[in-house]
């Protein structure tokens, strides 16, 4: 990039955090700017496992991969794959072995947060609206009044982006997967054989239209998310006892998760672009992550917010045309992501349990 231009990131998650670090790094100026008030405004949800082409790439790239390997768990890349009749189909025999390492989100994004200056970042400002000018700036307003203008606007800011509407239309829609998520906090003491069950990793009992996932976290902590498949209605809230309901052919052993976990149940109804969201040339605005391709939650998403992020951090360095790079990025992204969708819906939307259960295993298979 031959001079810099005046950057805005909008959206201070693991792809806002990772890009913000990037230009740190490389001395290009730019301010970040996030709706929540603080860092533990809200808990940042489960565990992910950071590959090796993008996630942990993404890291190395920032010189932050000595740090995670500090909080990474090698020891928790285990995983289960049952039936709903309790029968298991899949092991992963050794969970220490493999190159997918678990992390906590709220761990990641504490790390990345500690990688760039504090007065980079903006806590308290939530993007209302983002408007293009006739000299190619783009103007930010945000919900406490503050107006800004910028050269480029990275949207960063997750599946409901504010910044999305100045490329595209198009708007998430909900899926018809809505996840359940409770918690069994301390599950070794307290409840060890629920502990044994999970494993050093993670569980996954398919039935038809129906998943139970369960993970491990840090400090024993297991989550635990009862997915309902083809859902109508996103709003639909669901107790403890609801669920127990909907999942009463479920053999006991698998139904145990449900009947320890702590209540309240947290829902996540899933809403996705449509595979293959693209958008037309905008020079002076992109999106990266859940922004620019929200799909549903296959072990994937924070992984590619992350590799966008530094790929789009090295277009920007750009010293020839930094407009044609990010371009030229853009397509390389969407292609990705694209790819990773696809998987990502037929893994999460096929009815027929003997065809899922083929898929995760080939899935899981490939990991294991
Ligand atoms: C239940 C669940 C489980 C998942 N499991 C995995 C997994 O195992 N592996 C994996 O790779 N991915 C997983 N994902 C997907 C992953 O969480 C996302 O793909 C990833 O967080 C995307 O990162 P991002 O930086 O694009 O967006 P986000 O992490 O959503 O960050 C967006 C940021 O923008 C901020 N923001 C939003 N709106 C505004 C605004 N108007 N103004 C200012 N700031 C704003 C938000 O507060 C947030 O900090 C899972 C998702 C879910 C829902």
């Amino acid at each position: 990039m031959v001079s810099n231009p005046r950057i805005a990131i909008v959206g201070a998650g693991l792809g806002g955090l990772m890009l913000a670090r990037m230009l740190y790094l490389k001395n290009v100026p730019f301010l970040i700017f996030e709706r929540d008030e603080s860092v533990s405004q809200r808990p940042q949800g489960g565990m992910l496992d950071l590959h090796v082409e993008t996630g942990q790439y993404a890291l190395r790239l920032g010189g932050l991969f000595e740090t995670f390997e500090q909080l990474a768990r090698y020891e928790d890349q285990g995983l289960r794959l049952f039936d709903q009749h309790g029968t298991l189909l899949l092991e992963k025999a050794d969970a220490a072995s493999g190159d997918r390492p678990e992390i906590d989100r709220g761990q990641l994004r504490e790390l990345l947060l500690e990688s760039i200056p504090d007065d980079t970042l903006r806590w308290s400002h939530t993007l209302r609206e983002a408007e293009r000018q006739d000299d190619g700036y783009t103007e930010l307003h945000f919900d406490n009044g503050l107006k800004q203008r910028f050269e480029l606007v990275v949207g960063a800011d997750g599946a409901w982006s504010k910044v999305r509407a100045l490329v595209s239309a198009t708007q998430p829609a909900f899926s018809g997967l809505t996840l359940h998520e409770l918690s069994i906090p301390d599950a070794d003491a307290r409840y060890p054989e629920v502990s044994q069950r999970v494993g050093r990793g993670m569980l996954i009992a398919k039935g038809k239209r129906q998943t139970i996932f369960a993970q491990r976290n840090a400090n024993a902590h297991i989550r635990v998310y009862a997915a309902l498949h083809r859902q109508t209605n996103p709003q639909a809230t669901k107790t403890k006892a609801d669920l127990l309901h909907e999942f009463k052919d479920w053999d006991a052993s698998l139904l145990q998760l449900l009947h320890v976990a702590d209540e309240p149940v947290r829902p996540w109804p899933v809403h996705v672009l449509p595979i293959g969201h693209r958008w037309e040339r905008r020079d002076g605005v992109t999106l990266l992550g859940d922004a620019a391709h929200l799909m549903p939650p296959a072990g994937e998403g924070a992984n590619l917010a992350l590799r966008d992020a530094v790929d789009l951090a090295d277009a920007l360095l750009d010293d020839q045309d930094w407009k044609a790079a990010v371009r030229a990025h853009e397509r390389v992204m969407f292609e990705r992501a694209a790819l990773a969708a696809a998987e990502a819906d037929r893994m999460m939307m096929v009815d027929s349990v003997d065809e899922n259960l083929e898929l995760m295993k080939q899935h899981l298979g490939a990991e294991a």
